[in-house]
């Protein structure tokens, strides 16, 4: 039951997102100096997954959304890094405010998103990229309406563009490990239908 990780590379695993509790996917990447973990859940059972992992944690936290970070207090963590505005809700941590190698083939960057404020991604190996839901569209609804923030998007697409991964792992999709030029196309498809002067791309358009 704690153990029952699913393995992507040779270094990476992750216990998938559940919806009963709403709980994103926790990845563990086994760098050279201890494990990292890419979000941390909600929930008792995702908490002791994350306890049970051994020897030093650093802590990624995607974005502040509680299915992302809602276990933060229950778990421990030697090191913890994060978005600017997840901070203002975590208190602790060191924020991530421009691209950082904290260790050779690890590299922690903000994404801008229309999903929330302070998304942060984890790059490894130069081959898998976390980016938890950043590339999702508003997560409350925009005029009533489900959305992208045109602007952000663009910036988005440029940081995803840049990025040396060939695969990207979204949180709660039952694939979660995505082509990147996949997930590119899919986003530049979206971008394309903005309309000129309007802030928002409406996704029931
Ligand atoms: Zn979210």
């Amino acid at each position: 039951m704690l153990q029952d990780r699913i393995p992507i590379g040779e270094r990476i695993s992750y216990w998938p997102a559940s919806s009963d509790p709403l709980c994103s996917d926790i990845a563990v990447y086994e760098g050279a100096d201890g494990l990292w973990i890419f979000d941390v859940g909600f929930g008792d059972l995702a908490a002791k997954r994350v306890n049970s992992l051994p020897g030093k944690k650093r802590v990624v936290l995607s974005h502040f959304h509680q299915d992302h970070m809602g276990n933060l207090p229950k778990i421990s963590w030697g090191q913890l890094y994060l978005g600017q505005y997840t901070f203002r809700h975590a208190g602790a941590g060191q924020v991530v405010a421009a691209p950082i190698e904290p260790e050779p083939g690890v590299r922690l960057f903000p994404i801008p998103s229309s999903h929330a404020k302070g998304c942060i991604g984890m790059e490894v190996d130069e081959m898998y990229a976390f980016l938890g839901d950043a590339t999702y569209c508003t997560a409350k609804h925009t005029q009533g309406r489900l959305a992208y923030n045109a602007n952000l998007l663009a910036d988005e697409l440029n940081v995803l563009r840049a990025l040396k991964a060939q695969y990207f792992l979204l949180s709660h999709d039952g694939a979660f490990v995505r082509k990147k030029a996949d997930v590119l196309a899919e986003l530049e498809e979206i971008y394309a239908r903005r309309v000129q002067g309007e802030a928002y791309i409406f996704l029931d358009e």
